[in-house]
């Protein structure tokens, strides 16, 4: 049987590994799969569905940190002007890789901290309650370190989140948000919001909002709009200065592949870089770079991103954070994301097959528009317990499981191979036969 009907009747074969295999050679980025290492399961490789959790080593990392170690080896505190990565600038290294991922000018983002960190330090900016406009729009179910960040900076100015936090639900019977239900919030008490902050793709669902839209509902209201993009950097197409969006912060161990705990992001739009009303909290490495050594009593901001930096750059760190978006700069995000839309239409497709085989209930939860999510699917399993996930694990499949019965799945266009899903979808079908 030859695959090239484009009725939406699946083929026969359709997830026959020899299938899958030919849809992976005939895709030139498959090639940066071995870029990574996979982890093996078992004695082979495993089905690795968690990259929007912890996103898989590149094979450049050892050396990019091994060249700093060398390099402090060799010069000591020298190292901040000879080495290799001159440490003394060395944050200005991810200027031009997160401009591709988020979209912003190199002058508007900046690497440092980690998420929740950043997240605080732009609220500091971006939040000031007065008068009337006090509340904060976020999504109901929101990441649980944002909820406890935004709780806490609302008592922190004074407020009760039982009424400054105001929570968009998703529409009944569904697990998302509707974006006319943010304007309508907005266009009813549109003088009493200061802040709307949302993930810009919902841990959980996968859900990817529509942020242009968003952000112009806020400032319609006089509200500054950020967004936690943890689950969308490197994910999908970010265009965070043509949207207006105020700030932004993100981490770069899920899908930027730059391992666990490594630094993260923040970007801050350059309409706002060189305000002084803004209050922000500083340190030295916001400082003018050409003036920074002099050891000045005042405070002179970078005016850019920068100004928001406080410290030195934590290099050994950063040094895998570099070598991982340079695989970005290389492949593209926008083809990343075209190969992301058909591996995660094939998994969805792969498990509608596994419910139409096995007649059970597999809901997917994340929309099924390519325009409203990016690599992940959400999969409630309605009538199965963790025996389920327990048994997809141990036949080598490293997915998310959260209770009751949702699994979450990322097919990372990086790494992620169309014979990973149809070795899923044999994994899968088995577990679900009766
Ligand atoms: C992963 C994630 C975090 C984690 O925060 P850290 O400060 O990196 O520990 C926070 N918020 C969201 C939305 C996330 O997805």
């Amino acid at each position: 049987m030859t695959n090239n009907s484009s009725s939406s009747e699946p083929q026969a074969n359709e997830f026959s590994l020899q299938h899958a295999r030919q849809l992976d050679s005939n895709d030139p980025m498959q090639r940066f799969r071995e870029r990574f290492h996979i982890p093996n399961i078992g004695g082979r490789e495993a089905i690795y569905m968690t990259g929007n959790s912890l996103g898989l080593q590149p094979k450049s990392a050892q050396k990019a940190i091994q060249t700093e170690l060398d390099d402090w080896a060799k010069w000591g505190v020298e190292g901040h002007f000879h080495a290799h990565n001159p440490w003394v600038d060395y944050h200005e290294r991810f200027a031009l890789g997160l401009a591709h991922i988020t979209g912003g000018k190199p002058h508007e983002v900046v690497a440092m901290n980690a998420l929740t960190v950043n997240l605080h330090l732009l609220l500091v900016s971006f939040y000031q309650p007065s008068g009337k406009r006090t509340k904060i729009v976020c999504e109901a179910k929101a990441f649980p370190s944002d909820q406890y960040a935004l709780e806490s900076q609302i008592r922190f100015h004074g407020g009760n989140p039982e009424t400054d936090l105001i929570e968009i639900q998703p529409r009944p019977g569904t697990h998302f948000i509707e974006e006319s239900d943010i304007e309508a919030v907005l266009e009813e008490s549109g003088e009493e919001i200061a802040l709307v902050l949302m993930g810009g793709v919902h841990y959980f669902s996968g859900q990817l909002l529509d942020m242009e839209r968003i952000t112009r509902a806020a400032h319609e209201a006089g509200a500054y709009c950020g967004f936690d993009l943890a689950h969308a950097a490197g994910n999908v197409v970010l265009q965070l200065h043509d949207w207006k969006v105020d700030f932004a912060c993100w981490c770069s161990y899920k899908y930027l592949n730059s391992g666990p705990g490594a630094v993260a992001g923040a970007f801050i739009h350059e309409q706002h870089t060189q305000r002084e009303d803004l209050p922000r909290f500083e340190g030295w490495w916001g400082h003018d770079a050409q003036r920074r050594f002099l050891m000045e009593p005042k405070f002179e901001s970078m005016g850019t991103a920068e100004a928001w930096q406080m410290s030195n750059a934590p290099v050994l760190n950063m040094a895998v954070h570099a070598v991982a978006l340079d695989l970005f700069l290389e492949a593209g995000l926008p083809a990343l994301r075209e190969r992301g839309d058909r591996l995660t239409a094939y998994l969805e497709r792969a498990i509608h097959d596994v419910a139409k085989q096995n007649e059970v209930r597999l809901e997917v939860i994340t929309p099924s528009s390519p325009e409203r999510r990016g690599s992940q699917l959400s999969v409630v399993a309605h009538g199965y317990g963790k025996a389920l996930f327990d048994q997809l694990t141990e036949q080598g499949v490293v997915a998310d499981w959260r209770e009751p019965n949702a699994i979450r799945m990322a097919p990372v266009p990086l790494y992620n191979s169309f014979e990973d899903i149809a070795r899923f979808h044999a994994i899968f079908l088995e577990a679900t036969a009766l």
